[in-house]
């Protein structure tokens, strides 16, 4: 029997993007500067809670600026979320910096203060952070905040999943010096493509504006002083945007309503739902992920690019349950996996909250409790998460993965 497909996580339009992008073809600003992309810039810096905002052509081009922002210079150490999609670290080589990985917490998933600061104790001269909310859920910000500022560092907020996730009250996105959001496709609201960076900083957002637009210098020619690229958001793009902006609450609702199905369903299964900080913060639910109790998982291996486990009764793991997903035409994923595993940055330093993590022989040992982002990785999985998900489709998952139990 055929399952309608029931995507993790795809785009929702209502109907004003295609006004706002025809606007821009009557108009014939088919362009890189219009209408649509000073009006998102307006509305994000007043949504979101900052002074200024850049439309770039992707979160991953809004991270590179603001990794050069923060001054990073070839050879240079930063610190970087461990747990996390490879954009948050990849801008940080792109500038000739080091990425140095600090492990992951179980209370939000993740960057560990405490890890961070036993970093600081191995590498006291890194001088940038670059931290990821993940899957919508804000991190210990206060902590991080704190040690930040202890040893003087400059903190790179990625809060390309959490767009309208809040921590006391306030936005992500607004807690770094330079601060990056994503409109890529599956994300909360989606231009198709498309990022911003936010700072308070009018240096920093002038700087922004001029290297995403080949760093023209204010003469009658193009005259050039310092490296430029073609970072700056199209306006049929931004018109996609502007139509997607007055719908982040109701998406946002509706991600949250498919996690509490989830979380009360699942509620006497030999899992957890992934936690948030329920006295501090208030996530975007852009994922819903579980993570399956030690005591319940089957074996499961998984080697660079294949994977293999052996069902038990009573018992499952990530990989079995995502095969059942897939049979009922469901997508879920993998929580992503560790940088410090990835083999691109296999020589790359990995701190956890014992110190240096790539001296520990039994880091990488499943279910291990040394390396969490690993241990979290081997028991944790993303859900389907669409938003136009229908409580039937999601009655349907939910009975597949409580098989997976039984
Ligand atoms: C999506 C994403 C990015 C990159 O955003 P793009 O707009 O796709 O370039 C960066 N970091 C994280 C954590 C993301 O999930």
């Amino acid at each position: 029997m055929a399952f309608e497909k029931v995507w993790l996580s795809s785009p929702t339009m209502h109907g004003d993007e295609l006004k706002y992008v025809t606007e821009a073809y009557e108009t014939n600003w088919m362009s890189t500067v219009g209408a649509n992309i000073n009006e998102i810039e307006k509305q994000m810096c007043k949504k979101v809670g900052c002074k200024y905002a850049v439309a770039l052509s992707a979160g991953t081009a809004a991270l590179h600026l603001a990794v050069k922002l923060a001054g990073v210079k070839p050879g240079d150490k930063v610190f970087c979320s461990d747990m996390t999609f490879d954009a948050t670290v990849n801008p940080v080589v792109y500038e000739g910096g080091v990425p140095i990985f600090i492990d992951t917490e179980y209370d939000t998933w993740n960057m560990d203060p405490v890890a961070l600061e036993k970093a600081f104790e191995i590498y006291p001269d890194v001088k940038v952070v670059v931290v990821a909310h993940l899957y919508g859920t804000p991190g210990k910000i206060d902590e991080i905040k704190s040690v930040c500022d202890k040893h003087g560092a400059v903190i790179v907020e990625d809060a390309a999943e959490s767009l309208g996730a809040t921590y006391k009250d306030r936005q992500t996105g607004t807690f770094g010096k330079y601060n990056c959001i994503s409109f890529n496709g599956n994300k909360i609201i989606t231009g198709s493509s498309g990022g911003m960076l936010l700072t308070d900083s009018e240096w920093a957002a002038n700087k922004a504006r001029k290297w995403s637009t080949q760093s023209r210098e204010n003469a009658p020619w193009y005259q050039h002083e310092e490296l430029g690229y073609n970072y700056r958001m199209s306006n049929v793009i931004a018109g996609v945007v502007r139509g997607q902006i007055p719908y982040l609450e109701e998406h946002i609702a509706q991600k949250k309503a498919i996690y509490m199905r989830y979380k009360e369903a699942f509620k006497d299964l030999p899992v957890k739902m992934n936690p948030y900080d329920e006295e501090n913060s208030e996530p975007n639910f852009w994922l819903s992920c579980m993570i399956i109790d030690e005591s319940a998982m089957c074996k499961q291996v998984r080697s660079e690019q294949d994977y293999c486990y052996v069902s038990e009764n009573g018992k499952t793991c990530p990989q079995e349950i995502l095969d059942k997903l897939t049979e009922i035409n469901a997508e879920g994923r993998p929580i992503w996996k560790p940088m410090h595993m990835q083999p691109i940055y296999r020589m790359n330093g990995f701190v956890t909250k014992y110190g240096n993590g790539r001296a520990q022989t039994n880091a990488y040992i499943q279910g291990g409790a040394i390396d969490i982002g690993m241990d979290i990785f081997s028991r944790g999985l993303c859900l389907p998460s669409d938003n136009k998900m229908t409580p039937e489709q999601q009655d349907r998952i939910i009975e597949v993965i409580k098989r997976c139990f039984e």
